[in-house]
């Protein structure tokens, strides 16, 4: 078994100094051509911790060019050698475990212990999971004439362009990245401007085992340098997870090559609390579903909370103790529940739409939490989460994706309105319900529009269980068996003809 070569560095700042103008390309980390590079933000601080490479045309020339050399080589390799790869590289990873942990936290914000940590295990487990399929690239015979054979094989695209965002940076990445390898494509990645330094990492990581080429790493913006990774001739696929805006974009350079896409994007997620169900349960799941311990920053945060007009005041008041018993912190310190927003354009967006609410006429705002004290966060990006009662579904906080720890709790007495509302949203990545009785969860299930719909939990993304959203929530799935096939892989027919 291979051991990391790479100095394990438990300090993220010095790490973070380390990584510095770097890019990662055919195995090799090297400044973008141009030597330009942008700055790389504390958002618990405001200090600039890295300056990083900012590539542009020149160096995704470089790098699909080096992706598309190293997929001849890599597609002909067994897809279980490609999958035992893909685990030494997942084993490296959970030694480095901690230390990506940490500089997720510094130049995201989020809580090391309930957040960063969390994010860098589920991440390495997610290279275990995929490297195990290399074998199940199966294809199927085809009954067709009795004098002839005929059958399917699955064959890989050739060079992935995986464009990621800044919420939960390694994660995502995994989910495109690891598929797409053991399918046996080569990738570039495309890292958010807010958060290079985890991704560059663990790709330097993982290229102590893999071939020079087969996974490669760009940082810089979206114009300079993802919008050249998407319409470079040699990218066959493009991946991505981000805003609805960008994601149309892409889907429309994607159509101008007609290359296949896959769009992870925003959602406006629905709970509906139903007058029967375990109330402290419930509780738990808005806290979770809504991701507080991330300040909310997740594409199925649970911002829409229809709530059974008898139960509700209980279900109010024994949130916001909850979310109040929440520590607003330092990301690194082990206290720290909750912490920072990811920038200064994305809190005082935040803060706009909370303005919004205390405008709105009827509607009440419960601020959660405390401020940190330390003099060191004065410049932190924090904001007190903020629970709104009295809204109705048309206000601009129930219909639009904020990104922030901002939620709605709004009452209902009859099922068919609450599901009716639940609905009338122009997403559908995920929706959960609570209640004891089956008839209605059944219910809910069938007709609840979302990709993802849970009864009585609210969980995050497993490994093998497809993860993808309806309406303007995107296009194609994520994770699973089933996604590896159906988006990294195209389907040849062959038929012999024996007479
Ligand atoms: P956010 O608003 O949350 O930053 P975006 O959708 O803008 O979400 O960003 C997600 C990812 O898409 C980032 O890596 C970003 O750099 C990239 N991106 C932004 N614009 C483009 C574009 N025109 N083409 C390709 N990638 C882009």
């Amino acid at each position: 078994m291979t051991a990391s070569t790479l100095t394990l560095t438990l300090d993220p700042k010095a790490l973070a100094r380390e990584l510095s103008g770097l890019l990662l390309i055919d195995g090799k980390m090297v400044p973008a051509a141009s030597g330009a590079t942008f700055p790389v933000v504390n958002p618990a601080t405001g200090e600039v911790v890295a300056q990083a490479a900012a590539a542009d045309v020149g160096d995704v020339n470089r790098a699909v060019e080096a992706a598309a050399k190293a997929q001849k080589d890599w597609a002909k390799l067994l897809g279980r050698e490609r999958g035992r790869l893909v685990q030494e590289g997942g084993r490296l990873l959970i030694e480095h475990q901690e230390e990506l942990a940490k500089l997720v936290a510094l130049e995201t914000g989020k809580a090391l212990r309930t957040e960063s940590r969390v994010e860098a295990s589920v991440f390495a487990d997610v290279f275990m999971f995929f490297g195990g399929l290399g074998s199940e690239l199966k294809g199927e015979s085809v009954p067709f004439k009795t004098d002839s054979i005929t059958f399917t094989q699955r064959e890989p695209i050739g060079v992935v362009g995986a464009i990621i965002p800044w919420n939960v940076p390694l994660l995502l990445m995994a989910l495109k990245i690891a598929p797409a390898m053991v399918a046996g494509n080569s990738v570039v990645v495309k890292s958010a401007e807010e958060a290079p330094l985890a991704v560059l990492r663990a790709i330097q990581i993982l290229n102590q085992v893999l071939p020079p080429g087969v996974l490669n790493m760009l940082s810089g913006d979206g114009p300079s340098t993802g919008a050249p990774l998407v319409t470079h001739p040699k990218v066959k696929k493009v991946t991505f997870t981000g805003s609805v805006e960008t994601g149309k974009i892409i889907y429309r350079a994607a159509a101008e090559k007609l290359i296949p896409v896959t769009l992870e994007l925003g959602g406006k997620s629905p709970m509906i609390v139903m007058a029967d169900a375990d109330i402290d349960r419930a509780v738990g799941g808005a806290i979770t579903g809504m991701r507080f311990t991330r300040q909310g920053q997740s594409c199925t945060a649970a911002s829409r909370i229809f709530v059974h007009a008898q139960v509700i005041d209980e279900f109010v008041t024994k949130l916001k103790a909850k979310v109040d018993a929440m520590v607003m912190g330092d990301p690194l310190d082990e206290a720290t529940d909750i912490g920072t927003i990811i920038s200064v354009e994305q809190f005082d967006k935040v803060r706009r739409y909370i303005a919004i609410g205390e405008a709105t006429p009827g509607a009440t705002a419960l601020a959660c939490s405390a401020m940190p004290k330390e003099a060191s966060l004065a410049k932190g990006l924090f904001i007190r989460p903020v629970i709104f009662t009295g809204l109705t579904s048309d206000s601009p906080i129930c219909r639009e994706e904020i990104f922030g720890p901002v939620t709605a709790v709004m009452a209902f007495t009859d099922y068919e309105d609450a599901l009716a509302q639940a609905n009338d949203s122009d997403y559908g990545l995920a929706a959960t319900i609570w209640t004891r009785d089956l008839k209605t969860a059944l219910d809910a299930t069938q007709r609840l529009e979302a990709g993802l719909v849970q009864v009585n939990q609210n969980l995050v993304v497993q490994s093998n269980m497809s993860y993808g959203g309806i309406k303007q929530s995107g296009l194609g799935k994520e994770a699973s068996l089933e996604s590896m096939l159906e988006h990294f892989t195209h389907k040849k027919t062959i038929i012999l003809n024996m007479s």
